[in-house]
């Protein structure tokens, strides 16, 4: 489904990713590993458009994708759930679902997808006619997640979903995206920081040291490599 190969990207003269090669197959959910500016979140902007890469191609369903505008990228059912959520704080939280519903086919499955990420998040209709920014953060963290599932994803992207929020809302998010990926055969890009949770989630993984791909292996190898114990597990 995702095939990146040989990514190079970064930001004005300097590069940050260099020949990042990696995958994600229909239903899999892969994480991408690596401590604070590692170069995570840059890749997630190479994958969406929203950083143009120097070099390397990024295949989804067969198509480079590496030129294309962000639009064109998410209409090809790329869709983030970015960094930090950004959710409008002022707009409830029914608007705000609505927002991710961006194109013709979205807009016209609205409703339907909408009864389905109220079942998979049922507080979210509770506060449905609430000011967003009223929510708590694990609240707003499933919001943003629901807003993606609106905008029907083939790929979906976390980007440090766990961020500021309790260990067990962590976990109520990962079990929804670890759903979608086994149920409705939604390929999951996990981004974390938390690399115990993602690899308890996760199929597969590749830990970003320095802009490159240090390692790579099942979840369940990754958690075993001595190297990652030490550098990120602490044991
Ligand atoms: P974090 O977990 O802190 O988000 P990360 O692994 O996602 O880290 P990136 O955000 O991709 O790391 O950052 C990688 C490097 O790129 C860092 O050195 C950072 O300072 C630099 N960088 C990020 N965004 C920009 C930007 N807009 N302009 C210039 N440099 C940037």
């Amino acid at each position: 489904m995702l095939n990146v190969k040989d990514l190079r990207a970064g930001y004005g003269a300097i590069n940050i990713l260099w020949d990042i090669s990696f995958q994600v197959a229909e239903g899999e959910i892969v994480a991408i590993l690596g401590s604070n500016g590692a170069g995570k979140t840059t890749m997630v902007r190479a994958v969406t458009g929203m950083v143009r890469p120097s070099a390397g191609v990024v295949q989804f369903n067969g198509e480079d994708l590496a030129k294309k505008s962000s639009r064109y990228i998410l209409d090809q059912g790329i869709v983030q759930v970015p960094e930090g959520r950004q959710i409008f704080t002022e707009m409830t939280v029914l608007e705000n679902l609505e927002m991710g519903a961006f194109n013709k086919e979205t807009r016209a499955a609205f409703q339907e997808n909408l009864r389905t990420a109220y079942q998979r998040f049922p507080r979210l209709e509770e506060r449905a006619k609430q000011a967003a920014g009223t929510l708590s953060g694990g609240e707003q963290q499933m919001l943003a997640v629901a807003r993606a599932l609106i905008g029907m994803p083939k790929l979906l992207i976390l980007d440090e979903p766990s961020l500021g929020l309790a260990p067990n809302i962590v976990d109520d998010i990962l079990q929804v995206a670890a759903d979608m990926a086994r149920r409705d055969r939604i390929s999951v890009l996990l981004v974390e920081q938390d690399i115990t949770k993602a690899l308890a989630c996760a199929d597969r993984g590749y830990v970003i040291e320095n802009g490159r791909i240090a390692l790579e292996g099942t979840a369940a190898a990754l958690s075993a490599n001595e190297h990652v114990k030490k550098a990120y597990l602490g044991i």
